[in-house]
């Protein structure tokens, strides 16, 4: 995962859960995972994983049976101190991207203005996500670069204000989607495979976001719900 350059991209395992039975793939196992981009500055972070449970959560979760990593135990594992992330960004502001964004006070969350106007919504989130001491959310609209080599990419389509974050090396783009594709198998168009487009709440903007990540032509892409990176 690796890259030769300045800027590393480690993956964060951070929870799992269980498709319930309404679901696409009923009964089967589901995982989140975010990651770190080691840069000169300090460490960019996509996606904190899900909030830790409460009473607002806890039908959600016994349905989905999640079982919430810590952030700061994957960031450890991955050789990061916590004070060494400097700025996030979530592909979008559900419970399972954004849940432990609490634990990072002052720290300037990107932020679509789209997404920031759903999440206010009732049912969307957690609002423990939103609003704690020190939250330093950053409304950005479109694609931006927050740090050189880092770059807010945005991917509408699961939610009003999806984004992917695009990182440059020398080799290539290394694209983090976030959810704006589900899977390896449905960036490859394998048949069978977990497809985030089937469902997306709005199927024009998920199609053309998917148009517009092949366009980038990375070298490599990794997924918010699928260990397994591309290629
Ligand atoms: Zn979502
Ligand atoms: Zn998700």
């Amino acid at each position: 995962m690796t890259s030769r350059s300045a800027l590393d991209v480690l993956a964060l395992p951070l929870g799992e859960f269980t498709f319930g039975p309404d679901d696409q793939w009923p009964g089967e196992a589901g995982l989140v995972v975010g990651y770190a981009v080691r840069h000169a500055g300090g460490v960019f972070l996509f996606d904190t994983g899900l909030a830790p449970p409460e009473p607002e959560l806890d039908t959600f979760y016994a349905k989905y049976r999640v079982e919430v990593r810590p952030v700061l135990d994957a960031l450890a594992d991955a050789g990061i101190a916590h004070d060494e992330v400097t700025a996030i960004a979530n592909c979008h502001l559900h419970v399972d991207h954004c849940g432990q964004n609490a634990l990072f006070p002052n720290v300037p969350i990107y932020v679509q203005p789209a997404e920031w106007a759903a999440a206010n919504e009732p049912d969307y989130t957690v609002s423990s996500a939103l609003d704690f001491p020190g939250s330093h959310y950053v409304p950005v609209d479109g694609d931006h670069e927050p740090a050189p080599g880092i770059r807010v990419f945005a991917t509408p389509g699961h939610s009003p204000g999806h984004q992917s974050l695009v990182v440059e090396t020398p080799d290539g783009p290394i694209l983090l989607a976030g959810q704006a594709v589900y899977s390896y198998g449905e960036w490859t168009a394998t048949a069978g495979a977990r497809d985030g487009s089937i469902d997306a709440p709005d199927r024009p903007a998920y199609a053309r976001s998917v148009a517009r990540m092949r366009a980038l032509n990375p070298t490599r892409v990794l997924f918010g719900h699928d260990r397994r990176g591309w290629p």
